[in-house]
């Protein structure tokens, strides 16, 4: 495990000293810092696990330290355990309305302060964890796992919500839906597995021509789609027909095994419910089917 960091704040450099040798004595890699304002600044540096601030000290106080680093996001999360000798009621909820997590009064006792320190950090640890589980959560919930693009649903909700501001700034929004061709034959002919590793080539493909602020994701099985905000029919036409063609022209990796698709563009109609696009973008999509496949209808 990785040695944590405290920052250890007070004007009085033997009570730094003494403060310093329990702290590294036990494992911790320590930090110091003279007054408040010189603790932001050392601890928006090394970015500590845990902050002991002195209240009382020249140039700005614990408390306003304190109140500062919680504005700042990249400290804010960094717990302040108090260090006072001033502990009274009133004191000690100061120091909680300043953001701090704790308070251990002066002259402290060793293993109470140390308990005191474990837990914060633990807690700290446990929090920034929690925290990184649910980013992961959270992408989890919009992409699809085989093509990491984003999922069906998430794919209605930006739809929805580029709709919203096309119709807010009179912008063009146009729908492109994709279906590999005779993709059922590649799972019969190559395997499951193989068919799987061509979906993620389609989707390398689609990613790799469209543009940033273009939206792709898989829609279903072998179906794809593409949003394209303030792009005209025309534009988004192209677009699907370079994807088509890029396609075309890539190779799957496998000897003799071929992909194309066909596709549909529609464009969006102010107050049309988003289903309505897409029913269309995909009436067109079958038109491409019915005539030849490997081909985009508008
Ligand atoms: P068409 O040109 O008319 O679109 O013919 P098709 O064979 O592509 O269409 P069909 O709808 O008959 O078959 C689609 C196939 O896609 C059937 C299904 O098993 C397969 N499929 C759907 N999802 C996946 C997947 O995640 N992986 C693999 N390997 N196959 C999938
Ligand atoms: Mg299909
Ligand atoms: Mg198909």
């Amino acid at each position: 495990m990785s040695q944590d960091t405290i920052l250890i704040v007070d004007d009085i450099a033997q009570n730094l000293q003494i403060l310093g040798e329990v702290l590294s004595s036990h494992g911790y890699r320590v930090a110091v810092a003279t007054n408040g304002l010189q603790a932001i600044a050392v601890a928006e540096k090394i970015k500590p696990d845990l902050i002991l601030l002195d209240v009382m000290m020249p140039e700005m106080d614990g408390y306003e330290s304190c109140r500062k680093m919680k504005l700042l996001p990249d400290l804010e999360n960094i717990p302040v355990i108090f260090l006072t000798a001033r502990n009274s009621s009133e004191d000690i909820v100061a120091g909680f309305e300043a953001g701090a997590v704790d308070f251990v009064s002066k002259p402290f006792i060793n293993v109470e302060l140390l308990a005191r320190v474990k837990t914060q950090i633990r807690m700290k640890h446990l929090m920034a964890e929690l925290e990184q589980k649910n980013i992961e959560l959270e992408d989890k919930a919009i992409h699809d796992d085989l093509t990491g693009l984003f999922n069906h649903g998430h794919m209605f909700e930006r739809l929805s919500h580029c709709q919203q501001l096309g119709i807010r700034y009179g912008t063009n929004l146009s729908v492109i839906m994709f279906d590999v061709d005779h993709f059922k034959s590649v799972n019969d002919n190559w395997g499951h597995q193989v068919g799987d590793q061509v979906l993620k080539k389609v989707s390398h493909v689609i990613q790799d021509t469209i543009r940033k602020t273009d939206i792709a994701g898989r829609y279903g099985g072998e179906e794809f789609m593409v949003i394209c905000q303030e792009t005209s029919l025309e534009h988004t036409f192209s677009l699907a027909e370079r994807i088509r063609i890029n396609l075309e022209e890539s190779d799957t990796g496998y000897d003799g095994l071929n992909v194309t698709i066909s596709g549909g563009v529609a464009e969006s109609i102010a107050h049309e419910p988003v289903e309505q696009l897409v029913n269309r973008a995909d009436e067109l999509l079958y038109k491409s089917k019915n005539s030849g496949r490997n081909k985009i209808t508008q």
